[in-house]
């Protein structure tokens, strides 16, 4: 046996890249917890109605009463809800999971903590880039209260050249546990072969197309379950192939995402109406990820949001930084015209995410987060905004947030607030309907009895029936930025 003598240099190093461990949930799940007089979104697209009692049994909404102050309700936990609303929990379903950034790790909770603290209580990881088997155990682990976390619906991006590669591959992430795909661009006969192969193993499929020979029509017709960001709709749709410059290069990525912002004007209306039909009769969700593009319509908003001093992890921050090797790190020459198109770009966008919407089609909220500025939680609070702002009246908003992206997701028990449902609920501190900014961590300030007073956030998540203080989840998050801050600035 040889005794393995390592570098002290290398053992530091590796220490360091270790990212910190997850730290055990502080959540409780009770026998009868019990949420007093609040006002109920449900998020089904009803209107706000209570005050409500809400009692719920372990992770079960067990019943919904209206509020009476002298009823005698037996229950563990009392959360008095007076002036609050309560909601589903919201489901992202573009949350990547992330480790590191900038080849610097994150304390392994950081992106969960965030998360929880925004509300968001299921999240499907849309390719594991952390790895399929980590991933899986960590949806493991969140599912049985071991750490503080949404609950996570791992998909897998299947690899392969060939078909039969293909086909091996799919069979290979189903047996370590992934609940779905994503497929990104493929040969035609590569996708053919994978969505045969996915539909035997009754496999969701999300697909990020890029660009590629396929598009959202050939998407629709595999049977893709939903369509990521837009990537393949304006395609279908244009005339011949996209009309970019004579040096545009895919693969340079300044290229790539400023060019992408004319693709929706260069799209041909009659057909982008019939490809949308297309998708609604195979009923593709489209989750179009609109916040995380906004950085493109206003660079410099995008690089001072004001949670970054408190929230934002300083790997992070640098990772944005443009840099020609890291993705999405493109703005190194970000012009006054780049933006003006893209404000164009999200007009045409907007009105056919409206008009989908509008035919019936399934539309859900995604952030893709930790990429262009975006922040965890945060991003996902923007991409609500960025509904809003699409023409969605906010119980739409909410709706596309909670049961829209359940239905998306196969879940037929959750995104809704009804009893014999998952106990997943925000009680927010005021009314999203009013203004989805008081779903941000960082609150609102509003002026009360002549005072400017900080209010909103959410005041808990609460996932499966696990109850968590947001709050103390963010100051968690808050004490890790400052540790890693103290870090950098020591000699
Ligand atoms: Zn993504």
């Amino acid at each position: 046996m040889r005794t393995l003598i390592i570098p002290l240099t290398t053992l530091t190093t590796a220490t360091t890249l270790l990212a910190q461990q997850p730290t055990p949930s502080p959540g409780v799940r009770y026998d009868r917890l019990l949420i007093r007089n609040a006002l109920v979104i449900d998020g089904a697209g009803n209107p706000t109605r209570g005050p409500f009692d809400i009692v719920v049994e372990g992770s079960t909404i067990a019943s919904i009463r209206p509020h009476r102050a002298d009823a005698n309700i037996r229950a563990d936990r009392v959360i008095d809800a007076t002036g609050m609303h309560v909601m589903p929990g919201i489901i992202d379903l573009h949350g990547h999971i992330m480790f590191s950034r900038n080849r610097e790790p994150l304390p392994k909770d950081y992106v969960y903590k965030l998360w929880l603290g925004h509300g968001i209580t299921t999240i499907r990881e849309p390719g594991s880039g952390e790895g399929i088997d980590t991933v899986v155990h960590h949806a493991r682990l969140s599912a049985e209260n071991r750490i503080a976390a949404p609950t996570i619906i791992p998909y897998a991006v299947p690899g392969g050249t060939t078909p039969e590669q293909g086909r091996a591959s799919v069979r290979r992430l189903k047996e370590r546990g992934a609940m779905g795909l994503k497929v990104f661009v493929l040969r035609p006969d590569v996708w053919e072969a994978v969505m045969d192969e996915a539909h035997k193993l009754e496999f969701p499929v999300a697909t990020d197309m890029k660009i590629q020979e396929y598009d959202a029509l050939d998407a629709a017709r595999l049977g893709v379950r939903t369509i990521e960001h837009w990537y393949g709709i304006p395609d279908a749709a244009i005339p011949g192939p996209q009309d970019f410059p004579e040096a545009y290069n895919y693969d340079n990525e300044l290229d790539r995402f400023r060019w992408a912002g004319d693709l929706w004007r260069q799209a041909d209306p009659d057909r982008l109406s019939s490809v949308l039909d297309t998708m609604l009769a195979h009923n593709v969700s489209w989750d179009p990820t609109l916040a995380v593009y906004e950085v493109n319509r206003d660079l410099v908003r995008a690089q001072n949001l004001p949670w970054f001093d408190a929230y934002a992890m300083p790997n992070l921050l640098a990772f944005f930084e443009p840099d020609p090797s890291r993705h999405g790190s493109y703005h190194f020459e970000w012009t006054t015209n780049d933006e003006v198109m893209w404000r164009e770009n999200y007009q045409i966008w907007m009105k056919w995410v409206r008009e989908y919407a509008a035919r019936g089609g399934n539309v859900t909220v995604g952030s893709d987060a930790g990429f262009m500025y975006h922040l965890y939680g945060f991003g996902t609070i923007r991409e609500l905004e960025f509904h809003r702002e699409a023409g969605f009246h906010p119980i739409e908003v909410i709706q596309h947030a909670t049961w829209n992206g359940a239905k998306a997701l196969g879940l037929a028990t959750t995104g809704v607030v009804r009893p014999g449902f998952e106990a997943d609920l925000l009680v927010v501190d005021g009314n999203p309907l009013h203004n989805l900014k008081v779903l941000y961590g960082t609150g609102v300030t509003v002026e009360e009895n002549g005072r400017m007073v900080r209010r909103g956030g959410v005041r808990f998540t609460i996932k499966d029936g696990i109850v968590f203080d947001a709050p103390a989840l963010l100051e968690e998050v808050k004490q890790m930025v400052r540790q890693a801050k103290q870090r950098t600035a020591a000699p």
